[in-house]
């Protein structure tokens, strides 16, 4: 009687976790299909059934958040990729229509063809820079590491956008240690960063202003800093700004695709550096870059 009870209890436990499991697998394939269909904000209630279930849920909810994450991502940069060639070429149609509609010289045509190569130059610029950022993020573009003078290349960077600086009737101040800061880094891609920074602060700095480019160690960690006396950014903006395409509504007069800070961004967490920004509208702004105290 006993090895009975024993065996008939054994079976009904056994039948219970199997039951629980079997109902949380269900629970778990029954949202893998909603989200095969088409919804991908479906996810897994946690009920708490068995330890596998309950990691399972988590993984696939996990899972499921990341991938519709990147699919509104995808969507956005798509539509936006969309928006900012379309209206290069509305240009471009509308030149070439206007130029076979009317008596054009042959002077006429040749400064069309010079318009439609410049809007292509641009156009070509922008699509290659979306992909650099895109492969910077997704690290397809592997670091191409090597130790170099980051106050070198600081110094570099101040005397190349010197004259620009001269230009704008702005200040351009560099500062750099004394003691020399070597890092190992992509450099090509730390001057395109400093340049990005370097070019915004300028560009968004009224004549008059100042631009201070510094490099510091701080807490032993090389930080750049970018600091200028321009319109500055309002919190409500700061948080979209390494959006991809994001310019703020005072900015949208002045050149620029929005893809600058973005392609900053990428560059920073590609080297696991940290990004700070500080700013206040009509005062200015100072970005820093804090780079890991072993870079
Ligand atoms: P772009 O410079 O081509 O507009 P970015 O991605 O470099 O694009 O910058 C996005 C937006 O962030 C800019 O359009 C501008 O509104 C704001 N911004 C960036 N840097 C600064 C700065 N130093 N001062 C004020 N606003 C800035």
């Amino acid at each position: 009687v006993f090895l009975a009870a024993v065996l008939t209890l054994g079976a009904g436990a056994g039948y219970l976790v199997a039951w629980r499991l079997t109902s949380g697998i269900e629970r778990v394939s029954d949202a893998a299909r909603r989200i095969a269909d088409g919804d991908l904000s479906q996810r897994v209630g946690a009920k708490h059934e068995s330890d596998e279930i309950d990691r399972l849920v988590d993984a696939f909810n996990a899972m499921s958040e990341n991938n519709e994450a990147l699919v509104t991502e995808l969507r956005t940069v798509t539509d936006d990729i969309a928006h900012d060639l379309r209206t290069p070429l509305t240009r471009i149609r509308g030149m070439a229509e206007v130029t076979a509609a009317g008596e054009t010289s042959p002077d006429g045509f040749r400064e069309m063809c010079g318009a439609v190569a410049e809007e292509c130059d641009s156009m070509m610029q922008l699509i290659n820079e979306m992909l650099e950022i895109t492969r910077t993020e997704s690290a397809i573009d592997r670091l191409e590491r090597s130790e170099f003078s980051l106050s070198g290349l600081v110094r570099q960077a101040g005397a190349l956008f010197c004259e620009i600086a001269e230009d704008r009737n702005v200040a351009l101040a560099v500062s750099v240690p004394e003691q020399e800061i070597a890092i190992r880094a992509d450099k090509l891609k730390i001057q395109r960063m400093t340049a990005n920074l370097l070019d915004n602060a300028l560009k968004f700095t009224p004549p008059g202003g100042r631009v201070e480019l510094t490099l510091a160690l701080r807490n032993g960690a090389p930080v750049l800093e970018v600091r200028d006396t321009g319109c500055g950014i309002s919190p409500a903006e700061k948080e979209k700004i390494f959006k991809r395409f994001y310019r703020c509504d005072a900015s949208r007069t002045l050149p620029g695709n929005g893809l600058g800070l973005a392609m900053v961004q990428a560059i920073a967490h590609a080297h696991r550096a940290r990004i700070e920004v500080e700013s206040e509208p009509g005062k200015g702004s100072c970005f820093s870059v804090i780079f890991p105290q072993n870079t």
